[in-house]
């Protein structure tokens, strides 16, 4: 379903799709297209003013968005980075790959985006400054390069970093087509921008009034004093927005300087680009802080911006998406036929305006946290509802139920679920019957390597209890 006109150039798009996928197609096809998967971590999506977001956040990027297709309902599977990332490199829900405890290692049997495209002959990298990105979870499966970020504090590189090292790459210059999988930082806590840019958003730095894991934010959610909730005051939440404000505009900008690299090594228009999150983040919309800790919108809504090759005009879609419909969506535009399962389905149609609107408006969405100490729940979203099974979370919730009227509370203020016992009881079904259904088409159980890894760095980001 397309809001914004894009009748204009639906026909050029959809020959052009035709041509570059067709097998039986006599004309010579284009070559197959570069991809670039941008992920800044933990950005949601109603902090950019392309989502409605009031501070200007993100018009760095206002020529990609004007080139591209902004999806305005995606969702993420999971509320933090390691089952998330592990939806998205698969294409299958939290419950299918089972990377869904801190620690867990992606399973080397599944085939990630990656390893299609380089089976199939791309040249693959990646870019990961997130810990939980890394080799020693296997989420370097597919990769040819794969460039982590092994330091010892918990100050990761700023994306300019990351930007700089692309140019390296570029400079190479790197066998085409390539596959680059960049997941920057800067988004997630402790909202570090460098000082030259901290003044963008507010026109001066933001007050250090907010302190990552300081006392307060510690004590709500490690400790389970939620009585210091109400020492949360105004300015104590102004300064957490403006930091993470400030974050984001600094990732945009930086953003728009990777689109400009690629548009001077004549790498932009005809590639495929793809920009969005691995989760939202908590801003105190719920009593937290962070992510991981509910399935709330706030940690669940990305962004998600598409630009097909070749792409010059803008459009929006509507219809619920989520992030396993990229693994199809890339395998589509790179022209590559395959027999995997995926849980996923592409989103071609719904850019070129050539889906079926009912059965897109009703994808199926499930969202699964299973962090023990923070938050194991488990969310459906249909019939206009979005239902939560809590089984536990730091608040001391236990086997709970929660439901929100996703069209007339989308910030889930009010829990309906007494309003609507039937519905409740309909979408419990629904819930139980599809995990059941994929746990039986599950992988197998991961393999647990919380002890390996760098503690003291996962604890400085908050990671570690
Ligand atoms: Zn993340």
């Amino acid at each position: 379903m397309l809001a914004t006109p894009f009748a204009p150039c639906l026909k050029r798009l959809s020959l052009f799709v035709v041509l570059c996928f067709t097998a039986a197609c006599s004309a010579e096809p284009p070559p197959p297209p570069n991809i670039v998967l941008v992920v800044i971590d933990a950005l949601r999506a109603d902090h950019l003013n392309h989502y409605g977001y009031h501070r200007d956040t993100a018009s760095g990027i206002d020529d990609f968005v004007a080139s591209s297709t902004r999806f305005a309902d995606c969702s993420a599977q999971a509320p933090w980075t390691i089952p998330s990332v592990a939806s998205l490199f698969t294409g299958l829900n939290t419950a299918r790959h089972r990377t869904n405890t801190f620690g867990a290692a992606l399973p080397t049997e599944f085939t990630t985006v990656a390893e299609s495209l380089q089976q199939n002959g791309w040249n693959t990298a990646a870019i990961s400054f997130n810990p939980g990105v890394r080799r020693e979870l296997n989420f370097d499966q597919g990769f040819d390069a794969f460039d982590e970020f092994l330091g010892k504090a918990a100050d990761y590189p700023h994306m300019e970093e990351m930007i700089s090292r692309t140019a390296d790459w570029f400079q190479s210059p790197p066998r085409q087509p390539f596959f680059l999988y960049l997941h920057s930082m800067n988004v997630h806590g402790p909202y570090r921008v460098p000082t030259e840019a901290s003044e963008k958003v507010l026109g001066r730095p933001p007050s250090e009034e907010f302190t990552y894991y300081g006392d307060l934010m510690k004590g709500i959610l490690s400790n389970g004093q939620l009585e210091l909730r109400e020492q949360v005051g105004d300015t104590y939440l102004e300064s957490l927005t403006d930091k993470y404000d400030t974050a984001v505009r600094y990732s945009t900008d930086q953003l728009a300087e990777f689109f400009a690299l690629m548009a001077q090594n004549q790498l932009y228009d005809d590639a495929l680009i793809i920009v969005t999150a691995d989760h939202g983040e908590e801003l105190f919309d719920h009593g937290g802080f962070s992510h991981g800790w509910s399935l709330h919108s706030e940690s669940l809504h990305v962004p998600l911006f598409i630009k097909l090759p070749g792409q010059r005009q803008g459009g929006v879609v509507e219809s619920r998406v989520n992030l396993i419909d990229l693994f199809p969506t890339i395998l589509e535009v790179a022209g590559i036929r395959s027999e995997l399962n995926l849980d996923g389905s592409s989103l071609v149609p719904l850019i070129l305006g050539n889906g079926d609107p009912d059965s897109d408006q009703e994808r199926e969405r499930l969202t699964q946290t299973d962090w023990d100490r923070r938050c194991v729940a488990r969310g459906i979203s249909a019939r206009g509802f979005r239902l939560v099974e809590i089984e536990r979370n730091y608040e001391g919730l236990r086997n709970v139920v929660r439901m929100y009227d996703l069209a007339g509370d989308p910030r889930e203020e009010d829990d309906v679920s007494a309003q609507h016992p039937q519905i409740v009881q309909e979408l419990r079904r629904e819930l139980h019957r599809r995990f059941d259904e994929l746990a039986r088409a599950a992988g197998p159980q991961p393999e647990n390597r919380k002890g390996q890894l760098d503690q003291e760095r996962l604890r400085a980001l908050g990671y570690v209890e």
